[in-house]
């Protein structure tokens, strides 16, 4: 046979590989799927969805991010606006469905123009521009505040329309308590709250501890169960003797050396716990394990001892309470003790947790978040977490915008002006780009059941007036969403518009997709099941 007849093979059998427009529209098709799917949960009015894994655990909620981490998403494309949704989590914590569901719209919109014959190169280019002058007309909206009121306001307006309602109120001020406690020079750390969630009691009786709670009990039943002024320690090495680090054998001869022998290793633990007594501690917090004979020791001595608490728990203990995490028994002070008003143990629906309470100026907090079942409490954890996100934002950047599609009304509108002083073919996609960003206005109106059309067109007439008028979901009318109280931090919209426009510009350029066939990995996973028949021992 002639060699020009056989087929070159320069990529492996089974390799799947797909270009230019086939992948695009491929591409583009998974985008808008993942899109769609989340579009239905957007704004107060949107609709929860239930997710059920592998192992039958049920998740219900609202929220973006959660939806598509929980989605066990195959398609790479899809996986780019995943992406996208994980970022916005990251840098603000609110706005994930909104960053998605403009990503899914620019590219249902950058279709239409490559069936146009416009080339991707001149739609990213488009987009491009759009994007850095939405974000210059984004801080032309912004308004200047970050005031109590604002705060409040800001957190109540995460939280709409997340399983909170009752409690929406006392959760915002809650929030915006926890988050003014932890700031530290305008920058928070949203790691120093600790969120400790336990169902069985109502939304509004969750709680702010100024300081930690463990989820732990004390070692020793002998130890007190609540210790006023409590001075703390905390250790990261284990109280016990330590096991010798070779193999060492000891012949014992006599009886007596065996009963000397028992003696010095408990000599040795009376040590440390003295050396732990006698710095004035009153409360012992250990990262590692404690010996029995220790807690003995220290139930008699009067301490409250709890052991193998989290290196994360432990962190905010020593921000809570001030003391320092300390490495060797030997080394721990009284200037490294902390203190609290009361430490205690409490029983919390059946469980018992520790609460580390009344602390001074404390730099961690917690709030104990409350709801009847485990699938409230989880999902009223997850508004409160996008809560603190917004409250955060806005504290470190002192702006907000309005709420209700009012900033996506304003930037679209002028965008289309913008989009007339350009020339060529880019104007297009500039003008795509804004008409993309009335799918956030378009999509509250379909989920609260009116006609979108009627919606956007009474909007956009609105903004002739003011930049603030937006769609209140709950009476259907164009209201002053900041008068309305309808409010979101400057940082959720920027950054929610900015990845939007990146993930699809990125998505864009790619006109070949090269797919390693997955069948190899089938067949390891065969071997691995051979092992399975292994004969029983
Ligand atoms: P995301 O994951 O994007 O934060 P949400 O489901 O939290 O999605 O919805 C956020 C959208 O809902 C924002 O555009 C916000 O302005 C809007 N929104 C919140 N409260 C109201 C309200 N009372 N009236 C109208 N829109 C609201
Ligand atoms: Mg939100």
């Amino acid at each position: 046979m002639a060699q020009g007849q056989q087929p070159i093979l320069v990529l492996p059998e089974g390799t799947s590989r797909y270009l230019g427009r086939d992948a695009q529209r491929m591409n583009i098709l998974a985008g808008k799927i993942l899109a769609e799917t989340v579009r239905t949960t957007l704004g107060p009015k949107g609709m929860d969805k239930m997710l059920v894994d592998s192992l039958g655990d049920i998740v219900v909620t609202n929220d973006g991010v959660t939806i598509l981490k929980e989605m066990d998403i195959e398609h790479p494309a899809a996986k780019m606006l995943v992406e996208v949704a994980k970022t916005q989590e990251d840098e603000v914590g609110d706005g994930t469905t909104t960053a998605v569901i403009i990503a899914g719209e620019l590219l249902k919109k950058a279709e239409t123009l490559l069936e146009m014959e416009i080339h991707p190169t001149i739609i990213a280019m488009g987009y491009r521009q759009a994007a850095e002058k939405a974000q210059e007309i984004l801080n032309d909206i912004a308004i200047d505040a970050s005031d109590r009121d604002t705060l409040i306001k800001v957190a109540m307006t995460a939280m709409t329309g997340k399983g909170t309602e009752k409690a929406r109120e006392p959760l915002a001020e809650l929030i915006v308590d926890a988050v003014k406690q932890v700031e530290e020079d305008g920058e928070v750390e949203k790691d120093h709250i600790k969120i400790e969630k336990k169902e069985g009691a109502a939304v509004d009786d969750s709680t702010l501890v100024q300081g930690v709670i463990i989820d732990k009990e004390r070692v020793h039943p002998g130890m007190p169960k609540k210790v006023e002024n409590a001075k703390i320690a905390l250790l990261n090495c284990p109280i016990e003797v330590k096991e010798t680090e070779v193999d060492a054998e000891i012949r014992i001869t006599d009886p007596s050396q065996m009963q000397a022998f028992i003696e010095q290793e408990e000599q040795m633990i009376r040590d440390m716990v003295n050396s732990i007594v006698e710095t004035g501690a009153n409360v012992l917090f250990c990262q590692k394990g404690i010996d029995d004979l220790a807690q003995h020791y220290l139930a008699k001595a009067g301490v409250l001892a709890v052991r193998r608490v989290k290196k994360s728990d432990m962190e905010k203990l020593s921000k809570a309470t001030g003391a320092n995490i300390v490495t060797n028994i030997e080394d721990l002070s009284e200037d490294d003790l902390g203190e609290a008003g009361i430490v205690s143990e409490k029983k919390i629906s059946g469980e018992e947790m520790i609460f580390v309470e009344e602390c001074k100026e404390p730099k961690a907090v917690t709030i104990l978040v409350r709801g009847s079942t485990e699938h409230v409490v989880s999902e009223v954890e997850r508004a409160i977490e996008d809560a603190i996100g917004v409250v955060a934002a806005t504290v470190e950047d002192g702006k907000v915008v309005a709420g209700g599609g009012a900033p996506e009304i304003e930037v679209a509108k002028r965008l289309k002006d913008y989009a007339d002083s350009i020339s060529g073919r880019e104007q297009l996609a500039v003008s795509a780009f804004a008409e993309a960003l009335e799918i956030v206005p378009k999509t509250l109106a379909e989920n609260a059941g009116l006609d979108s059309i009627d919606v956007l067109v009474d909007l956009r007439a609105a903004h002739e007036e003011s930049p603030y008028m937006g769609l209140d979901v709950f009476d259907g009318e164009i209201v002053d969403m900041k008068e309305a109280g309808v409010i979101e931090p400057h940082r959720v919209k920027k950054q929610a518009i900015q990845s939007a426009a990146e993930a699809a510009e990125m998505i864009l350029r790619i006109d070949d997709v090269i797919a390693a066939s997955s069948s190899e990995s089938d067949e390891d996973m065969g071997d691995m099941g051979d092992m399975g028949g292994m004969p029983p021992m």
